[in-house]
């Protein structure tokens, strides 16, 4: 099962935040991390998303 995440993520490469449309996947420890790819220069970015 996957979440889809929307919302915005920083990218190290244009260095300001971008749209992000990635996955969310869960670390053992419960820990939410958005992944996906900034939509203007491709680099992939990912971001913590606080606990539901
Ligand atoms: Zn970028």
């Amino acid at each position: 099962m996957t979440d889809v995440y929307k919302g915005t993520a920083y990218c190290v490469k244009c260095k300001e935040k971008q749209n992000l449309e990635g996955t969310i996947s869960v670390s053992d420890s419960g820990r939410r991390t958005a992944k996906g790819v900034c939509p203007v220069c491709g680099t992939k970015i990912s971001t913590f998303l606080p606990k539901a």
